[in-house]
């Protein structure tokens, strides 16, 4: 029987590990598909606070699961794939073995959805990313590009102008699921340009390991050229994690999970923490501060019931 078990090892479940692991609940992780999260799909971090030089995402994650095994967490590679959080103990079955435990920290993420490019799958973190606030900083002075018609592909577009030369925005079809306010901002201007009704083909150069230069399709004549470009960001939505949970958590229409304020699930005992809640503001740091808000209501949940 488990105090505490943490589901997902990004920023956010690293986070809940060394809170728990200080309280001495000895917790256990569950790793999950994507080890290390979405900062294991990165390069430079230079956004974390305590970093003055910046540091590798890859790094930053593994610096946290170190710091959570010295005080005691216990890692598992695996997956979840099947709850039952009806009554406690609550119950999680990996491919291996039942787990049982008192509390449960949900921390699943959200994970970006991609084109499904082979060439792009290569250049992930050198050149093709899903985070404008993560990585266009690196495209100073550079033409970029963003592919997507929603309020993120606009919000990263016009982010995007503070540092590129040009920003081209490209999406597969003539109308834009953007809300109106975030789709004029982006046509206002100058530096955003616009190809619809177009796909992307394929990303170039997985040789030289750097983005230089795009394939595109036009969908209706199914024309193709090339795109000089120095940057692939993609903003076609994220797909919360949360398939395990469906039926029992408490989900929104896309399938994040619905907050009862701090970390609170509907369900008592489960907390939740990083992408797999937040929808906004999807940083590390964030991230790792709901982790935080999540371990500390375990703690004060176990310790009101006597642990
Ligand atoms: P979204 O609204 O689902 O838009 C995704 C966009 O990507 C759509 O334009 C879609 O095209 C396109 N797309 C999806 N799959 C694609 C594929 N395989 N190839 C090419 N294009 C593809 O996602 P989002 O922009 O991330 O927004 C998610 C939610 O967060 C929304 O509710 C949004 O309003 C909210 N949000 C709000 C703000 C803000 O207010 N500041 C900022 C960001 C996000 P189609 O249109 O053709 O389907």
């Amino acid at each position: 029987m488990r105090n505490v078990v943490i589901l997902g090892s990004g920023c956010a479940g690293n986070t809940a590990a060394i809170y728990t692991a200080r309280a001495n609940l000895e917790p256990l992780v569950i790793e999950g598909l994507e080890i290390g999260g979405q900062l294991s799909l990165t390069t430079e971090v230079e956004n974390f606070p305590g970093f003055p030089e910046g540091i590798m995402g890859p790094e930053l994650v593994e610096n946290m699961k170190k710091q959570a095994t010295r005080f005691g967490a216990e890692y598992k590679t695996g997956e979840v794939t099947k709850v039952d959080l009806s009554k406690r103990p609550f119950k999680l079955w990996t491919s291996e073995q039942e787990i049982e435990t008192k509390t449960l920290i949900v921390a699943t993420g959200a994970s970006a959805r991609w084109l499904g490019l082979e060439s792009e799958k290569k250049l992930i973190g050198h050149g093709v990313s899903s985070c404008a606030t993560c990585d266009g900083f690196f495209f100073r002075g550079k033409p970029v590009t963003v592919v997507g018609g929603g309020d993120s592909a606009m919000e990263e577009a016009t982010f995007l102008t503070k540092f590129a030369s040009e920003v081209t925005i490209v999406h597969r079809r003539d109308e834009f699921r953007a809300s109106k306010i975030m789709l004029d901002r982006a046509r206002a201007n100058e530096k955003v340009k616009w190809v619809t009704g177009a796909t992307v083909l394929d990303v170039s150069d997985v040789e030289k390991n750097e983005v230089t230069s795009l394939k595109l399709q036009d969908l209706k004549n199914g024309r193709t050229w090339d795109h000089k470009t120095d940057a692939l960001f993609l903003a076609i939505g994220h797909i919360p994690n949360t398939k395990v949970f469906q039926g029992q958590l408490d989900l929104d229409q896309q399938g994040y999970i619905v907050s009862q304020g701090g970390a609170r699930t509907n369900v008592l005992g489960v907390f939740h923490a990083g992408d797999v809640q937040d929808r906004v503001y999807r940083q590390a740091v964030t991230a790792s501060g709901m982790g935080c808000m999540a371990a500390i209501e375990a703690e004060r949940f176990l310790e009101a019931e006597g642990h």
